[in-house]
């Protein structure tokens, strides 16, 4: 057999590439496409831990147990921060720190409602969040349903001097949470004196939601709360029959000038490219009622779980590893923003920003908004946590604390997949306690959450590169 030439070696290496591309396989030339394998070992071994250990579940009771629930401005949630940076320190982690922020401080105090026509009983509510007080004698007035704020337009001449009742029903939360954000300003707008709204939330327990709300410049500053679900349709109920219906509100809530509070931030520094960062949180505060287990206490204790996992395994990624806890997601997004400011240099450094923020329940895999290329690393990577059944990467991943500096530094954003559907069942009621979550949950979540980021942490080429 002749030797082929060289013309005719070219054509056969054309004409193989192609072949090769029609079987749908790279050509030999080109880059290898991602693979995850080369971490398995390291991420079995990161669940191994987080299950042998279980200690973002402990550190989850110790946190509510101890502080209960923890709003901006209160003692409970700068007492949280002091313990929780102790025991970030007792982890060995790095750089530990509180970096400061100002941040509101509004206090409920004491509040009810009432039915006084067509016959008197107490009403389960809850004052939103930054609402103005009713002053001492209360608010007793006549009740004017509505069921949309187009309804609320179309009979605006019979809001004044009213409680206005934003009576919708919960469809999705983005739909309905419009009605406790802008309600006490749309009612205010034409006189009514105090807002009511049904709670943004599915049928609980009797469980109102508070949640914050937003006065626009130019109207009036009105008390608003929010009504459990059931009393909101009691109060249907008896409209329908055509019975007038007079309500006494009261509430002491006041906004008191800012206080100090801080992020509570803790690092791994990286071993190859200390600079580039690989940011995970949740907020730490939480609303003052329940314990904020759910929101966001549970995020918070993953994500500082997955650094003390990698810790405690004695790994040190390429990049940075840095948690922070955020304050004042609630009632404010201070901690977000300060976060923002503080590292508006290095914000072109965050390789990957990751938030939970939507249950520490169990987890499938995570939700990701990025390049087409960092998303096909990130479900290579999450192709590693198939086995604890965490293995989807979805669209849309986010969260509010680490929206400035994602937007500012054009940062892809994470948060993990969760079976949360009972999310909004407990959101910012008296009941998100610790017992609406379950410790192999809470502990897979973790260990999910370390694999994923310690990777992306030690990836050889930035995340999407
Ligand atoms: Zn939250």
């Amino acid at each position: 057999m002749p030797s082929k030439s060289p013309r005719r070696q070219l054509v056969a290496s054309i004409l193989g590439a192609a072949l090769v591309l029609a079987a749908g396989q790279l050509p030999a030339l080109s880059a290898e496409p991602f693979s995850a394998e080369p971490w398995r070992e390291t991420a079995e071994k990161l669940v191994a831990r987080a299950r042998a250990d279980r200690l973002a579940w402990a550190r989850l009771a110790e946190l509510t147990d101890t502080f209960g629930h923890r709003l901006a401005g209160s003692a409970a949630l700068e007492a949280a921060f002091a313990w929780a940076r102790a025991r970030m320190q007792e982890d060995g982690l790095e750089n530990v720190r509180l970096e400061p922020v100002m941040v509101p401080r509004w206090v409920r105090g004491r509040e009810s409602a009432a039915l006084v026509e067509p016959f008197p009983g107490e009403l389960a509510m809850l004052g939103l969040g930054d609402s103005v007080g009713t002053g001492p004698e209360g608010i007793t007035a006549e009740v004017l349903v509505v069921r949309s704020f187009e309804d609320l337009e179309a009979r605006a001449e019979l809001a004044k001097g009213r409680i206005v009742f934003f009576d919708v029903p919960f469809t999705s939360y983005g739909e309905t949470v419009r009605y406790r954000g802008r309600g006490a300003s749309a009612a205010a707008r034409h006189g009514a004196r105090a807002v009511l709204i049904r709670s943004v939330g599915p049928m609980g327990l009797r469980t109102p939601h508070t949640g914050g709300l937003r006065y626009e410049e130019g109207a009036p500053r009105i008390p608003a709360a929010a009504l459990a679900v059931e009393d909101a349709q009691r109060l249907r109920r008896i409209h329908e029959r055509g019975q007038r219906i007079v309500l006494r509100l009261s509430m002491e809530a006041q906004l008191h000038p800012d206080v100090a509070s801080a992020n509570l931030v803790a690092e791994i520094r990286g071993r190859e490219r200390p600079d580039e960062i690989v940011l995970l949180g949740g907020h730490f505060d939480s609303w003052d009622v329940g314990t904020g287990a759910m929101d966001d206490g549970g995020g918070c204790a993953v994500t500082w779980e997955a650094l003390r996992l990698v810790k405690a395994l004695g790994l040190r990624p390429r990049r940075t590893l840095r948690v922070v806890l955020f304050t004042n997601e609630e009632n404010g997004l201070r901690g977000g923003l300060a976060y923002r400011d503080a590292h508006a240099g290095s914000a072109a450094n965050h390789v990957l920003a990751l938030e939970s923020d939507n249950g520490a329940f169990k987890p499938t895999g995570f939700d990701f908004t990025g390049s087409d290329a960092a998303r096909a690393q990130v479900a290579a990577i999450a192709r590693l946590l198939e086995p604890i059944g965490a293995g989807a990467v979805g669209p849309g991943g986010g969260g509010a604390d680490i929206g400035p500096i994602a937007l500012l530094g054009n940062i892809p954003t994470m948060s993990p997949q969760t079976e949360n559907d009972a999310y909004f069942l407990y959101h910012h009621t008296p009941a998100d306690t610790l017992e609406r979550l379950d410790p192999a949950h809470v502990t897979d979540l973790a260990a999910a959450i370390a694999v994923m980021a310690y990777v992306v942490a030690d990836l050889p080429a930035r995340l999407g590169e």
